[in-house]
Order: structure tokens, then C-alpha cells, then sequence
């Protein structure tokens, strides 16, 4: 247990973050040793409910079967590793933001921009096997994080692995297997990169902000249209925001369908004029990234092949004179 808890508060050291990560880093807990409560409650501040659990941070769980011939990485990708719940989080009505623990010696093992799958049974099989529902999630944690990774998730009121999450309590686990890369970002590989993203389609949006910012010799310029249906669906806003502040390389609009009185951002479904002030322009040198659900996809780029592959770029990217070659649908 000592050597656990020295290792952990090593893991605190936080010099190879840049401001302003380091002060989502640093919090009222300072100073406590418990770093991966205080970055999670600076990820869910501003007036967000936060709900924590009296769980312990020194979960090694995971790596107590490994330790002979791990890497420094936490994920396998050909088999399915336990990961416990330290603390969840309520980010907005329907959305919850997830903290899963491992070895704070190690690292999750994600490249940008990476999802990983998780499972959960769900009954039997009629053989007596264990019966799973598996689905993909996308980390928004730095992935040079140490110890922890987090998730944020939309609970469905009919999802079967939304409210398996939603069920979880501290100390509970769920399986992961790992990564699944989809687009490997390298620095400064276009000059500009435009991101559209739906709801919780900002996760992966969130991967590529974060390691493009954290990196000063990375000059790309980015540039997010995050559209929602409500002011209050829009996910993390507050750390987006405080980005935006801090970074001249980083701008964001945002976009509702049913806007509050005072709102000052985009109204309605994200429109070519949008599209154009918010989006670098077609070139070379340029890339838009898309992810968010299937009404969105098919209005700005048309979703992805039955295969998961790319499939036709159409929609209003297409109008406007994008191509497939400059446009990733995640
Ligand atoms: C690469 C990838 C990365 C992903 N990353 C994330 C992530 O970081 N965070 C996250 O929350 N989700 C993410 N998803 C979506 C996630 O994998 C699940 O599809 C989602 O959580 C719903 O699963 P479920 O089992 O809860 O719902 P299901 O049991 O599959 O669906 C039950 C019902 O929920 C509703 N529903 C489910 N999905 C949608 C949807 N997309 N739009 C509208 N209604 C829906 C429908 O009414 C559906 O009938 C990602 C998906 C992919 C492909």
C-alpha cells in the first residue's frame, strides 16, 4: 500500500502540463495528493452538479495480472481488461462524465484520436455463456494522463450499455479492450483543422484539441462548430470556453435548436453560412473532422459506409466545395 500511494503521488507531478491544463489540473484538493479528483472536478465546474462517491483512488486492480510483461500501457487490444469506476459525474441532463482508475504508473495507451471498446453481460447465452452488449467510447482524458482515463457518456432511457454505465457504482468495473485508432493525428499535419461535432460527437473532437494545444510547437489553427438542442446540452462548454480564452489557435461557435433568451451563439441546424465563418475553407491544407449523431452526419457530410468506412462525402460540406480527401468522418 505505501509503495502504491508514493507511485500515486508521483503521478501528481504536473510539469509537463501546460496552463491553462494545468490548472484544470490543480484544484481545491492541492496539495492533497489526489490529482485525478481535482482535474475531474475542474472538468465538471461551472455550476455543474458533482457527485462523489467515497471510493478509494488507489485501485492497481488491473495491473495485479500483468505486471510480469506489461508495457508502461494500461490497454491491451486483444484482451479485455477490468477497469474501475473511481468517480462519475452528472456534466448535464442526459450526460455523465466517468473516471476509471488503473496503475498511476501507467498510461491508458491511446493514440490521438483513438476510441476504446467496452462490454458488459447483459444475461446468457442459451449455451450458459455469458451474453455481452459491447460498444465504442472515446476518451477525453489526455492520453499522456497517468492513472485514470475519463469517459463521457449520453445515457439513452432504452440504452443497453449507456445505463449499464449509468448503473455503475465506485469500486464497480467495467471490461475494456484496446485502443481503436481512427484517425492518427500528427502535429502541425495540416495548417488548419475544422471540427463538426453533435453532442457527444465532441469526444473525439476533444482528443485532438487537447494534444494540438498542450503542444506549443504545434501551430495548427482549430476551429469547432459544436451544435446541440439546448444551451444546457452543450457538453463541457465552460472547459471549451476557458480554451478558447487562453489559445488564439483555438476558436469555437456554437449552435441550438432551441435557444434561451439571452442566448448570443447560432440558432437551428448548422447552416452553409455557418459552415463558411466557422470552417476553414477547402484546400490541401486543411482538414474537417465530423462526428455527432445520424441526422447531422447525413445534413453536413453523409454518414459513414455500412462498413464503417469513410463512405461518400455529401451534404452541405460537398456544397461547398470540400472533398473526401479533406474531410474525416469519425
Ligand atoms: C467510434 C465511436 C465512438 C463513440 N464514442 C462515444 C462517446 O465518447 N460517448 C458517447 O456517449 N457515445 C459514444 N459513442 C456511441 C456509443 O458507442 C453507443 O452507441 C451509445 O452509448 C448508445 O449505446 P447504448 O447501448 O446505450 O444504446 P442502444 O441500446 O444501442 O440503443 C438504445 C436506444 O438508444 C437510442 N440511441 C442510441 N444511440 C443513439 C444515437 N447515437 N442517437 C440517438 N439515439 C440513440 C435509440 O433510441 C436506441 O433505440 C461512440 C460511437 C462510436 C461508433
Amino acid at each position: 500500500m505505501a509503495t502504491h500511494l508514493r507511485r500515486l503521488s508521483k503521478s501528481s507531478s504536473l510539469a509537463s502540463i501546460p496552463a491553462p491544463f494545468r490548472q484544470h489540473y490543480y484544484s481545491s484538493t492541492q496539495g492533497r495528493g489526489i490529482p485525478v479528483r481535482a482535474s475531474f472536478s475542474a472538468l465538471v465546474s461551472g455550476g455543474l452538479a458533482l457527485y462523489y462517491f467515497s471510493s478509494s483512488p488507489t485501485i492497481a486492480h488491473l495491473d495485479e495480472n500483468r505486471e510480469e510483461n506489461a508495457p508502461n500501457v494500461a490497454l491491451d487490444p486483444e484482451k479485455w481488461l477490468e477497469f474501475k469506476l473511481h468517480e462519475k459525474a452528472k456534466v448535464s441532463h442526459n450526460t455523465q462524465l466517468f473516471r476509471f482508475t488503473f496503475d498511476p504508473s501507467k498510461k491508458l495507451g491511446l493514440d490521438v484520436a483513438s476510441c476504446l471498446i467496452t462490454r458488459a453481460p447483459i444475461g446468457e447465452e442459451s449455451d450458459g455463456k455469458k451474453k455481452y452488449v459491447i460498444r465504442p467510447y472515446t476518451p477525453i482524458s489526455d492520453p499522456d494522463s497517468e492513472g485514470y482515463f475519463d469517459l463521457l457518456i449520453k445515457v439513452y432511457p432504452e440504452g443497453k450499455m449507456s445505463q449499464h454505465f449509468a448503473s455503475l457504482r465506485p469500486g464497480e468495473v467495467v471490461e475494456v479492450k484496446g485502443p481503436i485508432e481512427k484517425l492518427r493525428y500528427k502535429p502541425n499535419m495540416k495548417r488548419q483543422i475544422g471540427m463538426v461535432a453533435g453532442g457527444t460527437g465532441i469526444t473525439p473532437m476533444l482528443q485532438v484539441i487537447k494534444t494540438v494545444l498542450k503542444n506549443p510547437d504545434d501551430i495548427t489553427q482549430l476551429s469547432l462548430v459544436y451544435a446541440n438542442v439546448s444551451p444546457d446540452d452543450i457538453l463541457l462548454k465552460a472547459e471549451l470556453d476557458k480554451l478558447a480564452a487562453s489559445y488564439p489557435n483555438f476558436k469555437v461557435f456554437y449552435t441550438v435548436d432551441k435557444p434561451a433568451d439571452n442566448w448570443r451563439g447560432g440558432v437551428g441546424y448548422i447552416s452553409k453560412e455557418m459552415a463558411l465563418k466557422g470552417l476553414p475553407s477547402p484546400s490541401a491544407d486543411s482538414l474537417i473532422l465530423v462526428c455527432g449523431p445520424p441526422g447531422m452526419m447525413k445534413h453536413i457530410s453523409g454518414d459513414k459506409a455500412k462498413d464503417r468506412s469513410q463512405g461518400e462525402l455529401t451534404g452541405i460540406l460537398k456544397e461547398l466545395g470540400y472533398t473526401e480527401e479533406t474531410v474525416y468522418k469519425f
